[in-house]
C-alpha cells in the first residue's frame, strides 16, 4: 500500500449560488518516497484534495489514508506525521520569521530548546538568516513562501503537501524555490504537490496527475505525458495569411495529429516528439515553397496543450469562454 491513498473521493460544496461539485470520485496513491504533482486548472479540486488528506476537511464520500491511518477517523495522529504548505497555511504576521518557526515546534510539543534550535536549522537551510529577525509582514513573496515551507517541515514530516507552492512568485523567486524543494525530495520525503504549471510538475515530480472538474483525467510519468502530447511544439508564424494552407499541410506532414493556431493567434503549430529535427524539416520545406516567415521556433508543452489534448477543451475554461464571447461579438 502507498503512504498516501485516496479512493472514490467525492466533495460537495453548497452555496449561496448552488451546489458545487468540487471532487467527483477521486482516486490517488503516493508510494513512498516519491514526488507527485497534481496538476491542473484553478477550480480543478487540488485544494479540496490536499485539504481532505491533511484533514481540514471531510469527503462526503469515499476515503484516504495516510501511512495506513483513516484521515477522517485519526485525524490527530495523521497531522503528527504531516506537513502543510500552501496558501491557507498559517503565518503570523507580527512575528518574526524565527519565532513563526519557533512558535509550530510549541504547537507540535517540542519543547522550548528543541523548538528553537529546530527553528534554527530551518532558518540555516532556507538561508533566512538575515530575514529570521525580522516581522513576516515585511517578507518578500519568495521568503514568505520559504518560511511558510520551513513551517511545514519543523516536525521532519513522513509526508509533505505542497499546495500550489509558487503560484504569484517571480521567475526568480520560483527557480530559487524549487532548487529548495528539490534539496528536500532528494533526502526523500514523500511529497504531494499540486500544480498549475506543467514545467513545475515536469521539474518536481516521478509523477503527475492531471485533475480536470474533480477527477483524474491522466496519469504517469512526465515523459509518459509528453508521449501522449508529444514533446515539443514547433510554432512558425507566416509573413503573408496567404500561405497558411501550404503551411498547414507542411506542419502536418511533420508533427503528430493536426496543427492548430497558436493561443496569441499569430503562428500556426503543431506537436512533434523530436523537436530540433522536426523544426528543419519544417523549415526546409517552407523554404522550398517560398514562404516567408516572421518567425519560426520550438516551444514545450504547457497545461493548457495538456488539456486540450485530453479533454478538448482549455485549462481555463472561464478565458475560454470569454473568448467565445468576444468571437461571438465579431460575428
Ligand atoms: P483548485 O485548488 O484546483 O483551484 P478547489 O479545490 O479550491 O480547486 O475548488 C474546487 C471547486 O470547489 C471550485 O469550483 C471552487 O470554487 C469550489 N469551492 C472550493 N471551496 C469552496 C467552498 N468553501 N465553498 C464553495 N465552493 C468551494
Amino acid at each position: 500500500m502507498s503512504i498516501v491513498e485516496a479512493t472514490g473521493l467525492t466533495k460537495t460544496y453548497k452555496s449561496k449560488t448552488g451546489t458545487v461539485h468540487a471532487l467527483t470520485g477521486l482516486d490517488l496513491s503516493v508510494p513512498k518516497g516519491t514526488v507527485k504533482a497534481l496538476l491542473g486548472p484553478n477550480g480543478a479540486g487540488k485544494t479540496t484534495v490536499v485539504k481532505i488528506l491533511t484533514t481540514l476537511i471531510r469527503p462526503n464520500a469515499g476515503s484516504a489514508s495516510i501511512d495506513g491511518m483513516d484521515v477522517a477517523a485519526r485525524p490527530k495522529e495523521v497531522r503528527r506525521i504531516i506537513g502543510v504548505s500552501g496558501q491557507y497555511a498559517a503565518v503570523d504576521e507580527n512575528l518574526t520569521g524565527f519565532e513563526n518557526l519557533e512558535m509550530v515546534g510549541r504547537l507540535y510539543h517540542l519543547g522550548a530548546a528543541a523548538s528553537r534550535k529546530r527553528a534554527q536549522e530551518l532558518i540555516d537551510m532556507f538561508e533566512l538568516t538575515a530575514a529570521g529577525n525580522r516581522p513576516v509582514k515585511g517578507f518578500s513573496g519568495g521568503m514568505r513562501r520559504r518560511i511558510d515551507l520551513a513551517g511545514a517541515l519543523v516536525i521532519n514530516p513522513k509526508v509533505l503537501f505542497l499546495d500550489e507552492p509558487t503560484t504569484g512568485l517571480d521567475p526568480r523567486s520560483r527557480l530559487a524555490l524549487w532548487d529548495v524543494i528539490t534539496d528536500l525530495v532528494n533526502n526523500g520525503t514523500t511529497v504531494l504537490l499540486t500544480t498549475q504549471y506543467l514545467e513545475e510538475a515536469d521539474r518536481l515530480a516521478d509523477d503527475i496527475a492531471v485533475i480536470d472538474d474533480g477527477r483524474i483525467i491522466a496519469e504517469g510519468t512526465s515523459d509518459e505525458l509528453k508521449a501522449q502530447i508529444g514533446g515539443h511544439r514547433v510554432v512558425v508564424a507566416l509573413v503573408d495569411a496567404a500561405d497558411n494552407a501550404v503551411a498547414f499541410d507542411v506542419l502536418a506532414r511533420h508533427g503528430d495529429g493536426q496543427p492548430t493556431i497558436s493561443s496569441d493567434g499569430r503562428g500556426i503549430e503543431v506537436a512533434v516528439t523530436d523537436g530540433p529535427r522536426a523544426l528543419q524539416s519544417v523549415l526546409a520545406d517552407l523554404g522550398e515553397a517560398g514562404i516567408s516567415l516572421h518567425d519560426a521556433g520550438m516551444r514545450r508543452p504547457t497545461l493548457d496543450d495538456v488539456f486540450l489534448k485530453l479533454t478538448g477543451h482549455k485549462a481555463d475554461k472561464a478565458a475560454e469562454q470569454d473568448e467565445e464571447k468576444e468571437l461571438e461579438k465579431t460575428r
